[in-house]
């Protein structure tokens, strides 16, 4: 008999309970033990996640996302209103921080839901067993 902790789930399945901050396996435990960090392993399945390794891939999507957004966005009012320096920084500095935290949660959310999925894990020779 099959244990129900080795069922993969559907990949959709999968990066969707990761996505909820649930594990990507089961869907119960909790996948952050705070906003940015990851637990060390599933409570209800004991899935470990430090056997992913999402590593820079959620900052470079993140720099590229939110870089994006605040820079056109301060295009946009600078050109719109021309607003003093300040109104620029009470406007873009909260926003980058908010963005960038959410924005890396669920990245690395979804990375690591990913590759719980697709089974990936780091590189191995075949020979080292
Ligand atoms: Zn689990």
């Amino acid at each position: 008999m099959t244990n129900p902790a080795d069922l993969i789930p559907d990949k959709g399945v999968a990066i969707g309970h990761a996505l909820k901050g649930r594990c990507p396996r089961c869907g119960q435990g909790r996948l952050f033990t705070g906003p940015l960090k990851l637990g060390d392993r599933c409570r209800a399945c004991g899935l470990d996640y430090g056997d992913f390794n999402v590593g820079d891939g959620p900052a470079a999507f993140a720099i590229f996302i939110v870089g994006t957004i605040i820079a056109v966005g301060a295009l946009w009012l600078d050109m719109a209103v021309r607003p003093p320096w300040w109104v620029h920084a009470l406007v873009w500095v909260p926003t980058l921080v908010v963005l960038t935290v959410l924005s890396l949660h669920f990245i690395k959310a979804a990375l690591l839901g990913s590759e719980y999925a697709n089974q990936a894990r780091e590189g191995r020779r075949s020979d080292d067993g």
